[in-house]
């Protein structure tokens, strides 16, 4: 297949892979159930792929868009151009508490560019407390880091800083064809569906993400040493925490139990 789509030539740099089989669509559509008077933003909406049959259930959708070219065409689109506030800007660095209303919590989606996917999903991490639920489609392998169990190799920070916001469910596979061009990995569409109370209380979230960096940063260390600089042996003994276990092998509630301790040391 081409790079062309619908007479855009895709941008690899701007992680451009455009959705265009039908059913795929159809079930994200499905999947994301807009409903009128929601607040609802996407994500890359490209050449509006999600974006038109969005439009047609509900009366008004944000959308964020880097490419300008884009952003161009969809502020001149013949049928959904009325309904779009469109805010041509890079989604990492877009502060999402502007779309913020007291009445309607926020519900995010997007088929996302895949070369910013995980430092995306942090930053949107840090909005989570006022969103609904996020439907994304990621990489397959990015979902299974969402989504691993400590144990799992696939276990890691974005697993644990996920799992402490969100509720994540995986939704639907998704094959190389459904897009052009054709990606050279497997996706998947998953739901993630923010704590209204957390399952784990830490007093900084700030150091929960630090401690967690720490530890899988040196994966293959015991956190006797990866987490030297944080807590001390004594500190993880008075934790009942065996400091020859690895970052793989702790909870999000020992995560959370050490950053707790790290955070009273630091004060
Ligand atoms: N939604 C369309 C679809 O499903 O066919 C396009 C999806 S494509 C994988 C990713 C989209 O995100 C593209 O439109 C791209 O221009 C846009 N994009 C890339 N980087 C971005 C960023 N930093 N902020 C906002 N949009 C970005």
């Amino acid at each position: 297949m081409s790079k062309q789509h619908l007479g855009h030539t895709a941008r690899k740099r701007f992680g451009q892979n455009f959705l265009h089989d039908p059913y795929i669509i159809d079930q994200i559509v499905s999947a994301i159930n807009p409903q009128k008077g929601q607040n609802v933003v996407e994500i890359g909406p490209g050449l509006g792929a999600i974006t038109e049959p969005v439009c047609e259930l509900i009366d008004k959708l944000t959308v964020v868009e880097l490419d300008r070219d884009l952003a161009q065409r969809l502020r001149t689109h013949p049928f959904i151009a009325s309904k779009l506030n469109i805010v041509e800007q890079d989604a990492l660095k877009f502060d999402f508490s502007e779309l913020f209303s007291e009445e309607n919590p926020l519900r995010v989606f997007g088929n996302l560019p895949y070369n910013i996917s995980t430092p995306l999903m942090f930053h949107l991490f840090s909005f989570a407390h006022k969103v609904q639920d996020m439907h994304f489609m990621l990489q397959k392998e990015v979902v299974n880091r969402l989504a691993a169990s400590p144990g799992n190799k696939n276990y890691g920070r974005l697993s644990v800083m996920a799992q402490y916001h969100c509720q994540i469910m995986p939704v639907i596979h998704v094959p190389p064809g459904a897009f052009n061009p054709p990606p050279k990995v497997d996706s998947a569409v998953v739901r993630l569906i923010p704590h209204k109370v957390r399952p784990v209380a830490v007093k900084s979230e700030e150091v929960l993400n630090r401690v967690c960096a720490q530890a899988f940063n040196q994966r293959r260390k015991t956190i006797r040493n990866s987490l030297k600089e944080s807590v001390s042996e004594a500190q993880l003994l008075s934790l009942d925490i065996n400091p020859e276990l690895r970052a793989e092998n702790l909870s999000l509630a020992q995560f959370g139990q050490i950053a707790d301790l790290a955070f009273s040391v630091q004060e």
